[in-house]
């Protein structure tokens, strides 16, 4: 991009949901106006934003009235079609572009992206056919069969530990192209987020470490507390160099396993990544100077990146629609001035009109003065949601 965009123009959003709501607020805050593409009348993102185009991600009307609102245009479902963004790209900045997205939207583009990098992965294989399946070597298993494409929050994702059911699982999987993973013993999870831009510059938030419950990521905790020094550089360099071989722009993050590197020492291992900002990362509006919707804003508009810093050791609560059942069958609402009574507590709620079991509602974020303060608050927090 050759002019940044200033304060005043419109920038654009593929999609809808929360993170499309928080890149909103974090645009209007630097005084950009925003324009959301979502088929759902009630979307997160669309009710806050100036202009909502509701239609489909592939409707070439409603893409055209984007191109019409929008002076550049980013995304936040990582499962919006390549081709949608590769026809904006053609009138309007896109950032990231359809081809990077198109790596990620795909396991098996992904982990050669990440070969291409130089970063290793979990041993795994493809299966797309019949004899991908027959010639699958006996070492991945037990493994994980995963939807090469659309899966997420553990969907798509079978664990088979012999032959007969990795068949059985692909089948009930409709064939489609799936990756094979080696089940690895972990250690733990973490993820590194980074920025991107147009010029190549690289910068990087703190290292977060994650804890995931039944697929979905639940906690978040920065500092890290398990993570040495050297392995969190590592994770930076490794997530920079996956950003830099495609040419990315924008907001990355990375997902890494970290496992046993038999010598008794820590070893990371690629997992997935997205291109956009990740929910992992949402401690960064309450717990850093930039946030990485910040980042988002200045990487699509070609302004200046500068490091974030944190200034407060954090944890990141997921708030998943299951809070809203504790009390028995009946939706209600948690108990959320019990919540905010206690300090350094910052509540991001969505305005999904109805919880379900599963669904990301909203999160939490804790500030405080040491990570064990915070850790206090934390559990507080867990003991009044039940
Ligand atoms: P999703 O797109 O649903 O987030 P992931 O590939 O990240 O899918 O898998 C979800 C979770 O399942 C991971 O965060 C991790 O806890 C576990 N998992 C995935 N792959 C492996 C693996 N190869 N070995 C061990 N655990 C895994
Ligand atoms: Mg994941």
């Amino acid at each position: 991009m050759s002019q940044p965009l200033r304060p005043g123009a419109t920038l654009g959003v593929m999609g809808g949901g929360q993170l499309g709501r928080m890149f909103v607020h974090a645009a209007q805050t630097l005084g950009f106006r925003t324009a959301v593409l979502d088929p759902d009348a009630a979307s997160p993102a669309g009710c806050v934003s100036h202009v909502h185009v509701q239609t489909d991600y592939l409707d070439a009307a409603g893409l055209q009235a984007l191109v019409n609102a929008a002076d550049a245009v980013t995304t936040e479902f990582e499962n919006v079609p390549a081709a949608a963004l590769n026809t904006l790209a053609q009138s309007r900045p896109v950032a990231p572009a359809g081809a990077s997205v198109a790596i990620c939207q795909d396991r098996a583009a992904e982990k050669a992206h990440f070969g291409a990098s130089g970063v290793p992965c979990a041993p795994y294989a493809v299966i797309a056919t019949e004899a991908d399946l027959a010639a699958v070597d006996a070492n991945l298993l037990p493994g994980i069969l995963k939807t090469a494409r659309m899966g997420y929050d553990g969907k798509g994702q079978v664990r088979v530990s012999t032959p007969t059911e990795l068949a059985a699982a692909w089948h009930d999987l409709k064939q489609v192209t799936c990756v094979l993973e080696k089940r690895l013993g972990l250690l733990l999870e973490l993820s590194v987020i980074v920025a991107r831009g147009a010029d190549g510059q690289i910068v990087h938030f703190p290292v977060q470490q994650n804890l995931h419950l039944g697929g979905i990521l639940a906690v978040t905790t920065v500092p890290a507390p398990d993570v040495s020094p050297a392995l969190a550089a590592q994770a930076v360099t490794r997530a920079s160099a996956i950003a830099a071989e495609m040419g990315y722009v924008g907001v990355l993050c990375v997902e890494f396993f970290v496992v046993d590197d038999g010598q008794g020492g820590q070893a990371l291992v690629a997992n997935e990544m997205a291109p956009r900002p990740h929910n992992s990362g949402h401690y960064t509006i309450d717990a850093c100077d930039l946030s990485q919707f910040d980042l988002q804003v200045r990487t699509m508009a070609g302004l200046p990146l500068v490091q974030p810093r944190l200034h407060s050791p954090t944890v990141m609560l997921n708030l998943l629609g299951d809070l809203w059942f504790t009390a028995g069958a009946e939706e209600t609402e948690p108990a959320w001035e019990r919540v905010l009574a206690l300090p350094g507590v910052h509540l991001h709620l969505y305005g999904k009109t109805s919880a379900r079991p599963g669904r990301k509602m909203g999160h939490l974020t804790v500030t405080g003065a040491t990570p064990e303060a915070v850790q206090l608050v934390a559990t507080q927090v867990r003991d009044i949601l039940g």
